[in-house]
């Protein structure tokens, strides 16, 4: 199995490929954590790093999808996200709704078992992938932000046993991933979740010629849903996007009118917080939750 360990710190069409992948082959990306691994102990803050462009969020890869052109899907399956033995959590002065005067903290979270222990509490991981796409077509997109390319979801239904689904934008999707986090809650109040190097295993495969505006993710099992991730500096324009998306994917699938479908939605698709940690300037990202209709599938291959 191929292991890729270059990393980069944007979004670009013009990354260089670290390696080229068949459809239906299985790759390791090994991570670092968003701080680049430079939080080394409780001593160090967010205040003694620079944050930046060059420095934050790396992703591993980009890795060119054989085959994949503009207009398929790139289908991202996630066998198995194994993190590292130690994570961290930090506060800075601007993050998140209780930023006001909040001192910069680091926290280390030890993982053992499956359950992190914070002071004295113990919890179930959920390691989860918060940064995830494929070049854009146009301007860089910095591995911080979020768009329609994927980028900083931090959706933490992207975990072990998903499936997700990315627009191609630019010959061989380019994909990159990184910012695991062992556990995070939706909206990632303080900016933070638990910051952890991971391996991730995924394989990549394409849907051919199908439209897709935003990323989709589908989960399995009996409560299996299928949502449309979408983001925007505010909340109106995030949630008109991801709605949009969804109607347009579950006519397709099921032949209803908008009115109908936009009915259906209401009661049955439920409106999720990925990141929220405002008034930071991260854009925020949220999703849209549709149950699976065993008749319709509004993804088939
Ligand atoms: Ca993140
Ligand atoms: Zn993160």
């Amino acid at each position: 199995m191929q292991v890729i360990t270059e990393q980069v710190y944007a979004f670009s069409k013009d990354n260089q490929p670290v390696y080229t992948a068949q459809p239906g082959e299985v790759l390791m990306f090994k991570t670092l954590d968003c701080f680049s691994n430079r939080l080394t102990s409780e001593e160090v803050t967010m205040a003694d790093l620079s944050y930046g462009y060059n420095d934050a969020n790396p992703a591993a890869g980009p890795v060119f999808v054989e085959g994949a052109v503009p207009d398929d899907v790139l289908v991202v399956d996630i066998f198995d996200i194994d993190v590292a033995p130690v994570g961290t959590v930090a506060t800075d002065d601007h993050c998140g709704p209780l930023f006001e005067g909040m001192p910069y903290q680091t926290k280390k979270v030890a993982i053992e078992g499956g359950m992190a222990t914070f002071n004295n509490v113990r919890f179930p991981i959920n390691p989860m992938i918060g940064v995830i796409g494929c070049a854009p077509s146009g301007p860089d997109v910095i591995d911080g932000y979020v768009g329609s390319h994927g980028g900083n979801m931090d959706c933490k239904l992207i975990t072990k046993g998903t499936r997700l689904y990315l627009p191609v934008r630019v010959e061989g999707a380019l994909l990159q991933m990184g910012d695991v986090h062992a556990a995070m809650g939706d909206g990632e109040l303080c900016g933070t979740g638990i910051e952890i190097p991971a391996e991730i295993t995924v394989r990549v495969s394409l849907l051919k010629n199908f439209e897709l505006h935003w990323p989709v993710l589908e989960t399995f099992g009996p409560a299996g849903k299928w949502y449309v991730n979408a983001s925007a500096q505010e909340y109106n324009e995030a949630v008109m996007c991801a709605a949009k998306e969804m109607q347009r994917l579950l006519m397709n699938a099921t032949g209803w009118s908008a009115a109908d479908t936009y009915m259906y939605m209401s009661i049955q698709s439920d409106v999720e917080i990925s990141q929220g940690c405002k008034p930071c300037e991260v854009q925020l990202s949220l999703r849209i939750g549709t149950p699976k209709l065993p008749e319709f599938s509004p993804l088939v291959g």
